[in-house]
């Protein structure tokens, strides 16, 4: 009898997934905000030998530590999201994710942990995105918006109380293919779009607003969030079939700015500047809309281009 009792104790605490301590996870969270919220293979690979568990594991427990870059003054409810993709070298990275949400803006406007995660990866040379694990399920929009992935028949999706597959939690779904669009998001098709003669001489928010995926509107785009001392971030325009789940470049770039674990304030930001197609405009009124949601928001900058090629 009471040998049982045993055997079953030692089994619950078999069970028992592995997570960080608060100490722990605080230390891990001051190296992702240096790190702007990614885990190279090589750090990957040093928490799983420190912590001995395998990289399953370790993408779950960082779960946790994604929510920690959350910004929700409005829900309250702070969700991470952490997505496993390879980059070119063919070497594993963790992307984090955490939601966004705008004080006095409407809620479309909100960045979802599992689009903050994702749109992570693409920025910062993910090929794909593979599996992701959640802090709660994933809600419908961000069903849809994973569903625009050039995974999406494969995506695993890890919560945490079971792991299931994309197709599982969006059966009939409705997707690119519907609206007669053969590209993804994470496609990588090579472009040979080009800007007449901008006045924007940052050649990088150029080359993110052509590698923008727009197969609906066209209208490539991207936004640089500029600071005074930490640097620029870059954010991009990723569109989806159902639209709205769509996420803007600002929210983009924005999303990009939090998992520095940075404060959106006017001593830190100094200017945003979004660039556009011309003829193809519509992000100007939305970025205008969620910069004024901040108290002394930055300069704003709106720069359009003509594609040469079209
Ligand atoms: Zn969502």
């Amino acid at each position: 009898m009471t040998a049982t009792r045993i055997d079953a104790s030692k089994l619950a605490q078999k069970s028992e997934p592995f997570s960080f301590n608060e100490q722990q996870k605080n230390s891990l969270f001051a190296q992702l905000k240096k790190q702007r919220g990614i885990l190279s293979q090589s750090d990957i690979s040093s928490l799983c030998q420190q912590y001995e568990v395998s990289q399953l594991e370790l993408q779950k427990a960082c779960v946790p530590v994604a929510s920690l870059f959350s910004v929700a003054p409005i829900s309250k409810f702070y969700v991470g999201a952490v997505a496993v993709g390879l980059n070119k070298q063919g070497e594993t990275n963790f992307y984090f994710g955490a939601n966004v949400e705008f004080s006095h803006q409407a809620l479309s406007l909100v960045v979802h942990a599992e689009q903050s995660a994702i749109n992570n990866a693409w920025l910062n040379g993910a090929q794909a995105v593979q599996k992701i694990a959640i802090s709660d399920a994933p809600c419908g929009y961000c069903r849809q918006f994973m569903n625009e992935l050039s995974t999406a028949d494969s995506l695993e999706i890890l919560l945490p109380e079971r792991d299931f597959n994309l197709h599982e939690l969006l059966p009939h779904s409705f997707g690119p293919k519907d609206l007669g669009n053969e590209e993804c998001l994470f496609s990588h098709k090579q472009r040979d779009k080009q800007f007449a003669e901008t006045s924007i001489n940052d050649e990088k928010l150029v080359q993110l607003a052509l590698n923008a995926y727009v197969p609906y509107t066209g209208n490539f785009s991207a936004v640089r969030l500029s600071t005074y001392t930490e640097g620029d971030f870059y954010g991009s325009y990723a569109e989806n079939a159902a639209y709205s789940p769509s996420l803007s470049p600002l929210q983009s770039a924005l999303s990009q700015f939090y998992l520095a674990g940075l404060t959106f304030d006017d001593k830190t930001v100094k200017s945003i500047t979004l660039l556009e197609t011309q003829g193809a405009e519509n992000q100007y009124e939305v970025a205008k809309s969620v910069l004024a949601s901040f108290e002394n928001p930055p300069a704003f900058e709106h720069c359009v281009a003509k594609l040469v090629n079209d």
